[in-house]
């Protein structure tokens, strides 16, 4: 059956205990969606071999292809092979092709192969050992027949540098795609409205019936309205067409598509003005400048910053008039408009942007709740001052000021001032 659909099976307690994050599930979803095949179902299991089992078969009756990924080491908790060859209505036998496998590994580090490793060379009878250049864990392909039909299962091992290289060479390869099927997305990405306001503007294009499909994802502030066309074609004309739709009823809010974040946009907007940027943060703490530098390539406009938590920092560090901050508070339009002044004057960049706020638990009072920010921005188009009330634990206050400091200098760059940001009070 042709590869329609597939469905991604995490196994191991360290997931279902919550001590180690599911990252593979994304990666996966990721590539098979890249490829064509729409991911319908991520589930996670423990190292338990009846539950592995259960999981492929319900899986493999949901979709038409199972990537399953951990559970291959040599320990007795490694139960996936298992797991897969009861699924198979299959037994284990030894591979000795992935014997030898396992022993040049070794070899090849100096080692001989341990008794233990011997375990990872099983596969089901019916079933494929796929290799492994980066362990010693082979992957596993096997066929598990369900009502619907014959259901491919791809088992690849939990380490992500292992388990990548491997769905690259052993399970691409092996897609069965649909001639003249094709599946194509586009992500844009706002900052400065809710979700629910976005749905609103949207309105029918977000109807579950249509092709292309719209659907919206919140992470920090920022909502992705992700286009999803599937059919014949490759879909691009249609796919551009709801694109300029969703960027009209959106406006100067889309910052971005796909693998853009707020900072690379800004960082891309300073570079082609040949215009440099400084930082003085408070209550981000250098947050701002965590998020400039990991843009690869920032240096060229991101010239530093100051990390300025205390008021004597304020005003040793950036010229902030202690007096000032005695008579507005260091949480206040003046202070915020100071700090950037200072810092555009002191590293000689075109732009500065600065933030002072309260980011909680503590620090906050009636006038002053937590969550008040005032972000100030100082740029050659001239200065301004917004206020923000966040709401929301200590991380989530400092993500959004950073955010929304970026999101100023944006909008003033493609002069949009005049655009009010989400919490913005001021
Ligand atoms: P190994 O030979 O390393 O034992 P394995 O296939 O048995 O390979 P697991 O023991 O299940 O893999 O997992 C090994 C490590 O890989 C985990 O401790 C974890 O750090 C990482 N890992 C496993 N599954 C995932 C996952 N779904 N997302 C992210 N990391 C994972």
């Amino acid at each position: 059956m042709s590869h329609r659909t597939g469905a991604v099976l995490s196994i191991g307690d360290e997931l279902t205990l919550g001590q180690t994050l599911d990252t593979n599930s994304k990666w996966v979803s990721d590539r098979l969606l890249a490829h064509g095949v729409v991911p319908v179902e991520h589930a996670t299991v423990p190292d338990d071999r009846a539950a592995i089992a259960a999981a492929i078969r319900r899986l493999a009756e949901r979709a038409d292809l199972v990537v399953v990924t951990g559970g291959l080491g040599p320990t007795a908790d490694d139960l996936t092979r298992a797991g897969l060859a009861d699924a198979m209505g299959d037994q284990l036998v030894e591979d000795a092709a992935a014997v030898a496998q396992i022993e040049a590994y070794f070899r090849a580090r100096g080692t001989p192969m341990r008794e233990i490793n011997r375990v990872q060379a099983q596969r089901p009878r019916r079933g494929v050992c796929l290799a492994n250049p980066n362990g010693t864990a082979p992957g596993l392909y096997g066929v598990v027949r369900v009502a619907k039909g014959d259901v491919d299962v791809v088992c690849l091992p939990g380490p992500p540098r292992e388990m990548k290289p491997m769905f690259e060479a052993e399970v691409v390869p092996r897609l069965k795609l649909e001639a003249g099927r094709h599946v194509m997305t586009r992500a844009l990405h706002t900052f400065g409205l809710g979700e629910s306001e976005i749905a609103t503007r949207l309105g029918p294009l977000m109807d579950r019936d249509r092709n292309p499909t719209v659907g919206t994802t919140a992470s920090q502030g920022v909502v992705s309205c992700r286009i999803r066309y599937e059919g014949a074609g490759d879909g691009a004309s249609e796919i551009g067409k709801i694109e300029t739709e969703v960027r009209t009823r959106l406006g100067p809010y889309v910052f971005g598509a796909d693998g853009d974040t707020m900072a690379s946009v800004v960082l891309d907007l300073l570079r082609r003005r040949g215009e440099a940027l400084s930082t003085v943060e408070s209550c981000t703490g250098g947050l701002l400048g965590t998020m400039l530098t990991d843009v690869p390539g920032s240096s060229d406009v991101y010239v530093g910053g100051w990390v300025t938590y205390t008021n004597t920092m304020k005003t040793f560090e950036i010229g902030v008039p202690a007096e000032l901050i005695t008579r507005a508070g260091a949480v206040s339009r003046e202070v915020a408009e100071a700090m950037a002044r200072g810092g555009r004057e002191r590293s000689g960049a075109a732009h500065a942007l600065a933030i002072t706020g309260i980011a909680g638990p503590g620090g906050g009072s009636e006038a002053k709740p937590v969550g008040t920010v005032w972000i100030a921005r100082s740029g050659p188009g001239g200065d301004e001052a917004r206020k923000f009330l966040f709401v929301g634990e200590r991380a989530n206050v400092r993500d959004w000021s950073a955010r929304s400091a970026l999101a100023m200098l944006r909008l003033a760059l493609i002069g949009e001032r005049g655009v009010k940001l989400g919490r913005q009070v001021e």
